[in-house]
């Protein structure tokens, strides 16, 4: 589960301990719901918590990306946010760089 760690302030591959699926179908046979998953930042143990929204076409279950619940989630620019290293960063004009370093902040 790619998900942002506030610890670690980086978008980390959480290893998932567990996950709860709810489908439901609306009056027109559409089926849709949402993943619950319980996850572990790789890098320094912080549980988190997510959501996945879930399409349903047929047979096939399409997930959406997680986005975190607990703690406390990012808000939506952050997942817009490109993640670069300092090479990549220089070619940002001073003004965005500033901004990313004050996003990041806020992981
Ligand atoms: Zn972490």
């Amino acid at each position: 589960m790619i998900v942002a760690c506030p610890t670690c302030k980086a978008v980390v591959d959480a290893k998932k301990h567990g996950e709860f699926k709810r489908l439901l179908e609306d009056e027109s046979g559409n089926r849709g719901g949402a993943a619950y998953v319980v996850g572990e930042c790789p890098k320094c143990g912080l549980a988190l918590f997510a959501r996945e929204d879930i399409s349903v076409d047929g047979e096939e279950e399409y997930y959406s990306e997680p986005k975190r619940l607990w703690p406390s989630p990012p808000s939506d620019v952050l997942y817009m946010m490109p993640q670069m290293n300092a090479d990549e960063c220089r070619q940002y004009p001073v003004f965005m760089r500033l901004c990313f370093l004050n996003i990041r902040s806020y992981l």
